[in-house]
């Protein structure tokens, strides 16, 4: 069985992932971190469209948690290691620079960045081992182009850029490649205080994207045809950017 680690899996961009890797035959673990019931719904869901998940619960910011976690699911899975990881759980805590307190900062950049180290870490050597994988990182146009009011966000997405490019190039003589997948604005909860009749003004395509379309490109990425893609970043953003 192939495996899909898929963290911050219970709603938005992480779910839609997930519900389409299982769509692909992966067999999908959906990490969440509190919120039991949307994950037991998202696990339901992909069952009843004829797929197989499973729930994994950690904090991505906890690397003692994770490796527990992940430790644990090696023990019921004797012999199977996870070839895919798409490294999504990410939170945001705008505001101005002048007014943005430690906790928001330290808070957003443990997220994404020890986020992508702790849960990276364990997975890889799964990957090397069996000489291939796929590691697909959820970074934003913020990262890319960074965004006022954003600072925090821009720099820990920045940073899983540059993870991104440089792990690429240790581990592509291993058939594992590592890709950065860097949405604009995307209809989920995240951006569901945002005004979006406005800011669709400034997106050349004229609209929010779906989580679907940022799944496909996930998907694509995961797939055996993508084998030659790595340490790119790739925007799916409407002409933002
Ligand atoms: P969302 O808030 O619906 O989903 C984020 C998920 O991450 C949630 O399920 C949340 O519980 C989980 N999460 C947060 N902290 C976690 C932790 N410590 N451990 C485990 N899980 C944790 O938002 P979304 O829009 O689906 O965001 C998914 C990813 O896409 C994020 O990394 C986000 O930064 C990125 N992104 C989103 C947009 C957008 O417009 N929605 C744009 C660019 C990038």
């Amino acid at each position: 069985m192939n495996y899909a680690l898929i963290t911050g899996a219970s709603r938005g961009i992480g779910r839609a992932i997930a519900e389409r890797l299982a769509k692909d035959g992966y067999a999908v673990i959906i990490n969440y971190h509190s919120n039991s019931d949307a994950a037991q719904a998202a696990k339901a869901a992909i069952e009843a469209a004829g797929g197989q998940a499973e729930l994994l619960p950690f904090d991505v910011a906890d690397g003692k948690a994770i490796d527990a976690a992940l430790t644990a699911w090696e023990t019921t899975h004797e012999g199977e290691h996870i070839s895919v990881l798409v490294n999504n759980a990410g939170i945001r805590r705008d505001g101005l620079m002048v007014f943005m307190n430690e906790t928001d900062w330290n808070k957003v950049l443990s997220t994404t960045a020890d986020g992508f180290y702790f849960t990276t870490h364990h997975v890889l050597s799964g990957m090397l081992r069996a000489r291939s994988g796929r590691i697909v990182n959820i970074t934003s146009v913020s990262g890319v182009s960074g965004l006022p009011g954003q600072v925090n966000y821009s720099a820990a997405k920045a940073a899983l850029i540059g993870a991104t490019k440089a792990l690429s190039k240790e581990v592509a003589a291993r058939k594992v490649t590592v890709n950065a997948v860097a949405p604009g604005f995307i209809c989920t909860d995240m951006t569901s205080d945002l005004d979006e009749k406005e800011l669709k003004k400034t997106i050349p395509a004229g609209r929010f994207g779906k989580p679907e379309e940022v799944a496909a490109l996930v998907s694509f990425l995961c797939s055996e045809e993508a084998s030659y893609i790595t340490g790119q970043v790739i925007s799916i953003a409407g002409g933002m950017g």
